[in-house]
């Protein structure tokens, strides 16, 4: 039943059309596939993605060198093992690499394979992939995240320069999960409303996570109240709070960020985030700072850490070792993971209980260039994590995994739990 018995990679489309990897795992139990997503903004300290650099195959992005080191390096070692055991063939995947980095077969080989090998050993075990993550994280899951909706793409995920990357929605006044996805379904469509009537067309723009990209609109202050209106419009005005990531190392050089027009020390930036959050009803604020600034990280922590949440991508690439750094430091109170930025499942795994057992919290995401698999909808709530970053409530690459967390929330009935606006203080 759990014997590994086959691995298969092949080149697949992601998101935005480019390359990718997906893994067929097969058992006796059936053949497990995982697919692997893909960062525009990623962070310099992530697990290393590897790119064939053939420019003759689609613009030098091909992946055919991981599919490779799928199917002869990897596969070989695998096939008889037990994928029940995954912390065992982690620690081999990760042995197999033998790099810091996973640079030898790149995080894009490994990464699937990981995430195939879970969804064998769950039907193995005969249990949903959220109860069998469960049980490898040591919990019985019940509880339902509360998502962060990228209503408005900015940076480069909307081709756009010197400018604040993500405007998120978070329906913290939802009774359950259900009604918190129809919460930010109707925002999302009376701000599309609102747009279109201000900039005709070019207004109601997509970026990658399928967030509105008004490029005439530089200014945060306009962004942010548009959102108020079409939440006000949607009738849920009391219920939303504002998630911000800048993804400011976008915007970070030689020690100062320039947002639209205006530069900024690390310091100046601080103030600039400590002013936003008295105008308006921010909760939560993700790579404020760029991924070496650490001074400027303590200072946000010191300043505002007690009133939202300071949540670490870049600065910690869901590796323990920054992470462990941050909370010496005091650096921010909650961690963003992402499962391609370490690669492999079990390594995410533990990244999520450093943060939890600081009493920080995590927040499980998507990246910019996704696929159609739902994996991190079982895993944020197989960790119990509460918060999920998975972009707007629209394009199939996103809504696959709001769907999955309908689905788990009606298989759990009267058991699932929706954190609300208690989302920080589920640990
Ligand atoms: P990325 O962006 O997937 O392009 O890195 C997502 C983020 O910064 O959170
Ligand atoms: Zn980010």
């Amino acid at each position: 039943m759990s014997e590994i018995i086959s691995v298969k990679a092949r080149e697949i489309l992601d998101s935005r059309g480019n390359p990718t990897v997906e893994v067929d795992v097969a058992t006796t139990c059936g053949v497990f596939r995982a697919l692997t997503p893909s960062g525009a903004s990623a962070g310099q300290h992530e697990a290393i993605e590897l790119r064939d650099g053939d420019a003759a195959r689609y613009l030098g992005k091909g992946t055919l060198k991981a599919v490779d080191n799928v199917n002869q390096r990897i596969a070989p070692k695998l096939i008889g093992l037990d994928c029940r055991h995954q912390e065992t063939l982690d620690n081999l995947l990760i042995k197999i690499d033998g790099t810091e980095n996973k640079g030898k077969l790149g995080a894009n080989a490994l990464l699937p394979v990981s995430m195939a090998i879970t969804k064998a050993g769950a039907a193995a075990s005969g249990v949903p992939l959220y109860v069998y993550i469960g049980q490898l994280f040591g919990i019985i899951p019940y509880r339902l995240p509360v998502p962060m909706c990228n209503v408005i793409n900015g940076g480069k995920h909307a081709g756009q320069e010197n400018s604040i990357q993500e405007h998120m929605l978070m329906p913290t006044g939802a009774k359950n999960f259900t009604e918190a996805i129809r919460m930010v379904s109707e925002s999302y469509h009376n701000l599309a409303t609102l747009l279109k009537a201000k900039f005709g067309a070019s207004g109601v723009l997509i970026g990658d996570e399928g967030g509105f990209a008004p490029s005439q609109i530089v200014d945060i202050d306009e962004r942010l109240d548009l959102m108020l209106k079409a939440v006000e419009n949607a009738g849920y005005s009391r219920k939303m709070k504002i998630a911000l990531d800048p993804a400011s190392s976008e915007f970070f050089n030689e020690g100062t960020y320039t947002i639209g027009p205006k530069s900024y020390s690390g310091g100046e930036m601080v103030d600039f985030y400590v002013k936003l959050c008295e105008r308006y009803p921010i909760v939560s604020i993700e790579d404020g700072l760029a991924e070496d600034d650490w001074d400027s990280w303590v200072e946000i922590t010191k300043k505002l850490g007690s009133k939202i949440q300071i949540v670490g991508d870049d600065l910690f690439v869901t590796n323990t070792k920054r992470i462990r750094k941050g909370i010496e430091l005091q650096a921010a109170n909650s961690v963003l993971i992402k499962l391609n930025q370490i690669g492999t499942v079990t390594e995410t795994l533990n990244a999520i209980k450093m943060a939890q057992d600081e009493g920080w919290t995590a927040v499980v995401s998507h990246r910019s260039g996704e696929t159609e698999d739902t994996f991190i909808a079982d895993l944020v709530v197989g960790t119990s994590a509460g918060q999920i970053k998975t972009g707007a409530p629209a394009r199939s690459d996103r809504n696959a995994k709001y769907n999955q967390l309908i689905r788990i929330e009606e298989e759990l009935g009267e058991k699932a739990e929706y954190p609300g606006v208690d989302f920080r203080e589920i640990l």
